[in-house]
């Protein structure tokens, strides 16, 4: 049978099963291999009045928000995006986060 992807979309490998997470929008099961993760740091404090006080020296407590998301939802949210035949094939390298 002819395949859309050789990992099936998948980070498995011949791991046999993997646990399974909750997406965060629709709540639909997704193995956890092939859910997409979003890693987010929120503060309770408004976006302009942070910047501010952040210039001013004070540090302020932020939350580390993880979200799952199921395909069809990380595609909506643009998370990940539809790719061509030839793109498809290999896996885009980790946007790297620059220390500041
Ligand atoms: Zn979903």
């Amino acid at each position: 049978m002819t395949k859309k992807r050789s990992s099936g979309g998948r980070n498995k490998g011949d791991k046999g099963s993997s646990g399974t997470v909750q997406c965060s929008i629709c709540g639909a099961l997704v193995p956890r291999d092939k859910a997409k993760r979003q890693t987010r740091y929120t503060s309770l404090i408004d976006s302009r009045l942070l910047k501010e006080l952040q210039q001013q020296g004070s540090t302020i407590q932020r939350t580390k928000v993880t979200k799952y998301f199921c395909i069809s939802c990380a595609v909506h949210r643009g998370v990940v995006k539809v790719r061509g035949k030839e793109e498809r094939k290999f896996t885009p390298r980790r946007r790297r986060r620059t220390q500041a």
